[in-house]
Order: C-alpha cells, then structure tokens, then sequence
C-alpha cells in the first residue's frame, strides 16, 4: 500500500514539474505525449486508490465540478482599486502628495496592468485553499473550483512559503487563445466574443468547470497580502511569487526616480504590443512596504500606488461607407469601410459595427469622421462620432432590411442582436459557406477541393448544395479557372473517399448550427444513426447528455426541412456513412435507454472511467449526484456515507458492481 502511496506522490510531484515547466515558464521538457501518459497513469492509480485522493492532485485539472450558485465569500483582506492618472502632471502630483507624508527617500516597483479579471487567491501550507473575486471589494464569489483548472495557478507551491497568505493577480486570456476560441465559435454559427477581458471574466463564472478547463486562461500575479511574512518590499514580494511557482511577468522594475518612471512608461507604450496579451497601462507602486504603511488607504484605493493608464490608441478618420456581411449561418455583420488610416502600425480600412443597435446607439451616419480604437478584437471597431465634423447634409443611417445577397427580407429574433437573412436554400453566401463547412478539415476532409473552387462550382452552377458534390464529374471541373486535368481528377477522387469518413463526422459536416464536433459526437453516439436523430423530438434530445433547449431546437428544425431531407437522401443515395459503422457498433446496446445512474465507491472488475463508458456504450447516462431522477446507483464499496443517507430517503435502488456487470452482460450469470 506505501509503495502504491509512493508512486502516487511521485508521478504527482513529476506532473506539477512539468506544469509549471511549460505555463509558468514557457519551456516544456517532455512532449504532450508523455505528459499525457504519464497523467493517464496517475488517473487510473487514484480511480483505484480513492483513499489517497487530493483536492490539490494535477488530475483536478481538468474540472467537472458543476457550480450552480457561487458563494459569496467576504475577503480577509479588503481588495482596493486603484487610482488612474493619465499624464506625467498627474504622477507629479502624486509624487508631491506622497512625499508630504513619508520622510526620505522613495523608490517605486513599475508593472504593467495586466487587463482581465481580478483574483484572490488563498495558500495555507502550500496548498491552495481559496479563490475568489474581487466582487465589490468586501466580498467576492468563490470560484476556487474553476481557479484550479488553470495550469499557471500552482495548486502546491515550492520552496520556503510563509503558512497563511493571499495572494492577488489577474486572471487573462492571451490573444492567441482568444482568437483560436472566436474561429471555433464562429465555425459552429455562434457570436464570436468581444474581447478577451470580458471572456476572461465570463469564464470565471461558467458554472462546468470542464468548459474552463479548455479556455486557455493564464493567472499573472503581483501582489501577496497577509501578517508575518518577511518581505521588505513590492520588488521583493513578486521575487518570492516566482520562487514558490507563480506566474510573475518579467516586466516589473525598481525605479529610483520619476525620471525612470516615465522612461518605464515611455518604453512600455510600444513595447506592449508585442506581450501576448492585453496591458492597459502601468502601476507605480512605492516600493517599501514600511512606506506603504505609512501612506496607508483612501476609502476606496490605496495611497502607495497609482495606475498609469496608456492613451487608447484611437484615431479618426472618415467612414465612407457601410456594407453588409453575410455569414454561412445567414447572420449580417455591417462593416465600416474607413478612409484608410494608420493605428498601431497597420493601416486600417475596415471596422466592425457590429449590428444595428450599436449604429444606433452611436448615431454613426456615412460621411461622419469616426473615432477607431484596436483593442483585443481581430478587426478594429468604431467608437463612436466626431459630432463637431458633422456635415450639415447628412442624415441617420437606415439599416437594411434586406438581404444584400439575395434580396430577403431579413428578420430578428427576439433577444438576439444580430439580423439573418432566413433564405437558408437560396442565398449564395450561405450556400456557399454550407459547402466549405462541408468540405473542410474536421468534417468531410475532402483532399484537392479548396473553398475557393467550392465558391466556383457555385457561381458556375456546378453545385448548389453538399450533395451535388458526389455528381461532380472530371469533365465538368476541368475547364474552371486553374484546373487541369490532373487536379480534375484529384477533386473528383478526394470526394470519391469521403464515402468513407464516419457518422458522427458527416453529422457535423451537415452544418447544423449549435452542432459542432463535440456535440456531433454525442449525438452520433446516442443516435446512431440519421434517421434515428430525424425522428427524435426536441423533448428526446434534451434527455441526452449535455445537449441543451438550444441544440435540440436547432436540430429539430433542421429536420422539418424538406429541402435538407431531400439532400440527405441524396447523400444517402451516393453512398456517404449516415449511420455508425458495424465495428462501431461492436460494445453498444440499447439496454440501459432511459437510465440515469450515479456510480459511486471503490470497483473491482473496472475502474471507474470503463464503467462509465459502460454505461454509456450500452445507451445509459452516467449522472453525478443523487436526485429524484436518478434511475439505481452502482455501488462499490466504500461508498460515501451522505451518498447513501441520500440514497435512503429518495428510496434509491443500490445495484452491486456485479449484479450491474451482469445486467450488462459483462459478466456472465455464473462469475
Ligand atoms: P481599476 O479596476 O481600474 O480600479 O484597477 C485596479 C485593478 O487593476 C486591480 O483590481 C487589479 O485587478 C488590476 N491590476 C492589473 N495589473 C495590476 C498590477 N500589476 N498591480 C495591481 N493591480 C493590477
Ligand atoms: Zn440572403
């Protein structure tokens, strides 16, 4: 059991080493791979040894701990704002009002301020204990389970740390990842979102803890509060941050002077966009703790720091006009187009306006000199109108109410902000679009077909739905623009093989909207097959795992289409997998349909993750906690006793892990 207990500790120990390895300093040692295995390890060791389980273990990463309502949590320590100034005469100021209430000299700790969501985080023997949001200051929400999917907070610190400690930072999402969740979202006909600040903040609150786990979110941190801990200074503190396996920007600076702060400012200004995330400004913090002291608080920030904010990188200039996009789901973006102008080293000649309210609100008329600013967001936006430059002829802008593409009247769903041009069938975007969808990497894969030449098999009549794809012949492709004979018959092969590709992969390239490639999964899985998901209503949807009101919705209209049946049957006609494949099959069974089963304990047979996919192999729906809903309870041993009290008053079934294993066919009846 100790030698069990060992190698626990030990693969534990290797795994937070390369955590803090490749997110804390950018420099991983072992591939994904090997992490991967070695997590794997670990996980199976803690399914079958649940004595040794800790709240802290690197396996805690991955989340699944459902939030519904947080708890609010007062702050030990209050968590203050801070003062903006906006000039070098506003720092000034600040210099002369500190140095009326400290004697001697001050030196100053520069940071960048880091824009995203503010954290506290609590450490007591090195463990973490608590997370929580700045809320109002007094108190915040405690989001402790979704903190911990965050690879850059170390769940277990190294080196000499004091007992008890608070420790503050921000919670971000670097552009990269930001953008990479915005081409998802956008892929499967969802908004993509505004900026990474808010996201960053969103996150914190989604109550699935898994969903966080696959943001990449970051926690930068720079300030630790807290009695008896032997630091001198600001610089100090964040030296000690890094040491125990924080996540400390390397920015940070001692400043002797004013002189040297604006020189921090001054080469921070242009510098910052090359960080891989948002900075907003600078925070000049007096140094000396014993200074800080002295300075003390005003009711609302601290005394001893002051924030620097950049100048928003604005511009203005003339919009000469405004267009209307429309995307592969129908949804119409109007797009400022800009006298071209230079911000932030590139020349800007597009702007979002995102949708009609937005325009309204701003009054934003063609002809009006606009101010741009580029934040996080991919394109830049408009913010609003030099009214002083306003030509005395202009007059407000009409949106348009139909569609630029095809001429249908567009319409708006109640509470969402976005119009959609409905002519799903006819509108060549759309259809177009459709098609990409169809064809592109995770879906159809189709090898030598690209969205341009998707774009003209459209506009030549060659195509006008997925299906048509699979009459293509090489004679019909050959005399497009680029092709010759050899490509011809690459495109024609490429869509040839995609025959092949599997249900669930064809479920998504369908297109649905709200089904992207986790949900076509889980819908193939449960399905198994087209017909059977045509016939399903919007009430048998809801019942499988994680599909929502939204989903099932959009599927079950999707189906009411004759159009769409017509192009499945098609598809079905030419050959493509609608349902899932013989060896697929092998293992599912329809024996547990319409069971919700909680599994709790300690197994024998199988560890804990088999048996769930047990269960959902043989049609059931594994579910986390007991309710009245819940069908019987697969019961190990050891298991909880509150588990079981609960069990007793909802008069819940408890099945043996044999007597399950048999049911199932697992075992035979003689085992
Ligand atoms: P404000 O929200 O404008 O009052 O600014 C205060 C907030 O700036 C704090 O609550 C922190 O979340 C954030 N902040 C970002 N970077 C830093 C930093 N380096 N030092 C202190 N606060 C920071
Ligand atoms: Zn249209």
């Amino acid at each position: 059991m100790n030698e069990i207990k060992q190698k626990i500790e030990k693969l534990r120990h290797e795994l937070r080493q390369h955590n803090y390895n490749y997110y804390v300093l950018d420099q991983a040692i072992i591939t994904d791979y090997e992490f991967d295995l070695k997590l794997k390890e670990l996980q199976v060791l803690e399914e079958k040894y649940p004595e040794f389980y800790d709240e802290n273990s690197p396996t805690q990463r991955v989340g699944g701990q459902i939030t519904k309502n947080f708890e609010t949590v007062t702050h030990e320590h209050r968590m203050y704002s801070l003062d903006n100034s906006y000039s070098k005469d506003d720092l000034l100021d600040w210099e002369k009002r500190i140095n009326k209430i400290v004697d001697g000299e001050i030196q100053y700790t520069c940071e960048l301020k880091y824009d995203g969501a503010s954290i506290s985080l609590t450490y007591e023997e090195g463990r973490l204990i608590k997370a929580i949001t700045r809320g109002d200051g007094y108190q915040g929400d405690n989001v402790t389970a979704n903190v911990k999917t965050i690879r850059s907070v170390p769940l277990k610190l190294k080196g000499d740390f004091p007992l008890k400690f608070d420790i503050r930072g921000e919670i971000i999402l670097p552009f990269e990842g930001f953008h990479k969740m915005n081409e998802e979202r956008i892929e499967i006909g969802e908004e993509p979102y505004r900026n990474p600040r808010n996201t960053a903040s969103g996150s914190l609150k989604l109550q699935d803890s898994a969903e966080v786990a696959k943001r990449p979110l970051e926690c930068l941190l720079y300030n630790i509060v807290g009695t008896n801990l032997g630091i001198h200074t600001q610089y100090e503190c964040l030296e000690k941050a890094k040491h125990w396996g924080f996540k400390v920007p390397e920015a940070a600076k001692v400043c002797r002077s004013m002189e040297e702060v604006f020189d921090y400012i001054h080469y921070w200004n242009e510098e910052r966009h090359k960080l891989p995330y948002e900075t907003d400004g600078v925070v000049v913090k007096v140094n000396s703790l014993r200074q800080q002291d002295e300075l003390g608080y005003t009711a609302k920030s601290p005394r001893w720091a002051i924030a620097y904010k950049f100048k928003a990188e604005r511009v203005s200039t003339r919009l000469n006009s405004i267009t209307y996009q429309v995307g592969r789901t129908g949804a119409i973006t109007p797009v400022a187009n800009l006298e071209p102008v230079e911000l932030s080293g590139t020349t800007v000649k597009r702007a979002s306006l995102h949708n009609a309210d937005q325009i309204e609100k701003l009054d934003i008329r063609v002809g009006d000199v606009v101010y741009v600013e580029k934040g996080g967001e991919i394109i830049p936006k408009v913010l609003g109108v030099d009214f002083t430059k306003r030509l005395v002829d202009s007059k407000p802008t009409t949106y348009i109410l139909h569609c630029p593409e095809c001429g249908t009247e567009l319409v708006r769903q109640e509470g969402e902000a976005q119009h959609y041009c409905p002519n799903y069938n006819g509108c060549k975007p759309q259809i177009i679009g459709r098609i990409q969808h169809f064809i592109s990497r995770k879906a159809m894969d189709i090898e030598g077909l690209g969205g341009e030449t998707v774009a003209l098999l459209v506009n030549e009549g060659l195509i006008n739905n997925y299906s048509d794809l699979y009459e293509l012949t090489v004679e019909q492709v050959i005399p497009l623009e680029r092709m010759a004979e050899k490509s011809a018959n690459n495109l024609i092969e490429g869509i040839a093989n995609s025959k092949t590709i599997p249900f669930e992969r064809v479920l998504y390239a369908l297109g649905i909207r709200y089904v992207g490639e986790t949900v076509a999964k889980k819908l193939a899985r449960h399905f198994r097959s087209l017909d059977a998901l045509a016939k399903a209503s919007q009430e048998d949807l809801v019942h499988v795992d994680e599909i929502g009101e939204k989903i099932a919705k959009s599927v079950v209209l999707f189906f009411s289409s004759n159009e769409n049946n017509y192009i499945i049957d098609r598809l079905r006609n030419f050959g493509v997998q609608l349902k899932i494949s013989e060896e697929e099959l092998v293992g599912l069974t329809d024996k547990l349909k319409g069971d919700v089963i909680v599994i709790s304990g300690v197994f024998e047979h199988v560890s804990r993750s088999e048996l769930k996919k047990l269960i959902e192999d043989n049609g059931g729906k594994v579910s986390s906690s007991i309710s009245s809903k819940t069908s019987y309870i697969v019961a190990g041993t050891n298991m909880g006793p509150s588990k079981k009290e609960k069990a007793m008053k909802l008069n819940i079934q408890l099945l043996s892990e044999n007597d399950f294993l048999k049911k199932i066919n697992f075992l035979s009846d003689t085992d």
